[in-house]
């Protein structure tokens, strides 16, 4: 697509991303089309939905840009606003029904976000020009309305090691070489979520990092087209099901995720596309602020979550027992599970303060609390999900048995529940929730619960250096007649978490 043809529709998205010629391997073959390809279409798919929603509801899923003026997607905007933090939780819960999987486009948001505000501080720490140039790269990107990639996580190599230790320097993303126009980057990303079907890639250090590692301390923006760049395609589970055709057996026929490993050798980066450049010493401050966004972000699982209750309703009505006291008990639990997720993740946006860029960041900690809900709750309204669908959901006959001339009959009598509902209604029903906890959206209902955004114990690590201790042990010394009433903490000396919690509307 020419540089300056905005897209608008999923239609003109998907145009934007034919005959680019990347380097993408799948099941040991290099891949021509990705768009034609049976296993990669549902994920973009779901890419496009996230323009077709800015069609269909532009208040939900578009702003008005303010380096260009023009309406573009929710996913490239900068937060001006508490409402704007907020809103991109709601866009994230409706793309998450609409779609039931991961739709991949938070990670650049919040990296976008996250940069806004780190470049910002960078230069005026070290009088550098980030900010100034992350702007310029804002507007180029607004202007055409693309999708851009967020490339953080490493391979890591041996995780006791720091970055500059590892045997294998290319276990983490550093910078070979430079010229007068810019840096080579070599090294791999791991489970890049939606980077083919990206159109840049902000790449980024993936954790705190030491003098010793400045060559690490790099980021920069890439076209997912460049020179040097291969992809090498994640498989899920039950994979091989689109391959088969049909559209009862896959269980979500039109939306998947998708996650590769980037490979770079030698990619370069010209210097107007770099935004840290060894200030080794922001790269923790980036990584928890961009975690502090990408953990509420998780709220999209609880759109997906969603689906799921309404296909256990949904289900339950097929085998005729809609009633029974214990469904709609079961049903309530998965909903109250659900609510929490989305209830935590809203609520940390709700917290957000400003940035000294102007930018909104949300409140870390409540993030923290929502992503570590997400990485246990899925998995339990996944399990009262396979309860109401009964084992029938795993061993019932393929698509193929029941329309074949001579068995085909047999399974449709014995398949039959409630009277009246079709046999089909009911076995695509099984297998959307068997798609949704076992097969391939599971990836992301629930692997990557857990693991995306950083595992459990990262967000434990977060939640107990934010947990102010010592501020509770004087609460609770007061009241047990320890120290005196006056040594209470007053508003003004609060710090931190509590300082949000308890910060006045001005
Ligand atoms: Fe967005 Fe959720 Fe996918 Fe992450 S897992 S990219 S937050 S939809
Ligand atoms: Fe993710």
């Amino acid at each position: 697509m020419p540089q300056n043809q905005k897209i608008v529709s999923g239609a003109d998205y998907i145009k934007s991303i034919t005959g680019r010629n990347l380097n993408v391997y799948l099941f040991g073959d290099r891949v021509a089309e990705p768009i034609d390809h049976p296993i990669m279409r549902p994920s973009i798919n779901a890419v496009a939905e996230t323009y077709d929603l800015g069609v269909r509801a532009p208040e939900l899923a578009t702003v008005i840009s303010p380096f260009t003026g023009e309406r573009i997607s929710r996913f490239l905007a900068i937060c001006s606003s508490i409402d704007d933090l907020v809103l991109q939780n709601k866009m994230q819960r409706k793309l998450g029904q609409n779609t039931g999987t991961c739709f991949q486009r938070c990670v650049g948001m919040d990296a976008s976000n996250a940069l806004y505000s780190v470049t910002y501080e960078m230069d005026e720490a070290y009088g550098t020009n980030y900010h100034n140039r992350f702007k310029d790269f804002l507007t180029q990107m607004h202007r055409s309305n693309y999708v851009v990639g967020g490339a953080m996580t490493d391979v890591k190599g041996d995780r006791s090691l720091a970055p500059h230790q590892q045997v294998d320097q290319d276990l983490f993303v550093r910078i070979v070489d430079r010229d007068d126009e810019g840096i080579y980057i070599s090294g791999a990303k791991a489970h890049q979520t939606g980077c083919v079907n990206s159109h840049w890639m902000l790449v980024m250090p993936t954790m705190r990092l030491s003098e010793a590692d400045k060559e690490f301390a790099i980021v920069g923006a890439v076209p997912v087209d460049a020179q040097g760049i291969t992809y090498i395609y994640g498989r899920q589970s039950c994979d091989l099901r689109a391959m088969e055709g049909g559209s009862i057996d896959q269980g979500n026929n039109l939306y998947g995720g998708q996650e590769a490993m980037v490979v770079f050798n030698r990619t370069f980066i010209s210097n107007e596309m770099i935004f840290m450049d060894g200030e080794y010493d922001f790269a923790a401050m980036l990584v928890e602020r961009f975690t502090a966004y990408h953990r509420r972000s998780y709220v999209c699982k609880s759109g997906v979550g969603d689906v799921l209750i309404g296909a256990a309703a949904s289900i339950a009505e097929m085998n005729g027992i809609p009633k029974a006291s214990h469904i709609k008990d079961k049903l309530v639990e998965m909903t109250h599970l659900n609510e929490t997720i989305y209830a935590t993740g809203i609520a940390s946006s709700y917290q957000g303060y400003e940035t000294k860029s102007g930018c909104y960041l949300c409140d870390d900690m409540i993030s923290n609390v929502c992503k570590h809900h997400v990485t246990k709750m899925p998995y339990e309204i996944a399990r009262i999900s396979q309860d109401l669908a009964g084992g029938i959901m795993v061993t019932m006959p393929s698509e193929k048995d029941l329309n074949h001339p001579e068995i085909g009959h047999l399974v449709r009598k014995y398949m039959q529940a409630k009277d009246g509902v079709p046999v089909e209604d009911r076995m695509k029903m099984l297998r959307l929730i068997e798609n949704m906890t076992l097969g391939r959206n599971a990836v992301g209902y629930l692997t990557e619960s857990m693991h995306g955004a950083g595992s459990p114990q990262a967000q434990r690590i977060q939640i107990g250096r934010a947990m102010q201790l010592e501020y509770k042990k004087r609460l609770s010394r007061v009241l047990a007649g320890i120290e005196p009433e006056g040594a209470r903490t007053t508003l003004d000396e609060l710090t931190g978490y509590f300082a949000r919690v308890f910060a006045l509307p001005e």
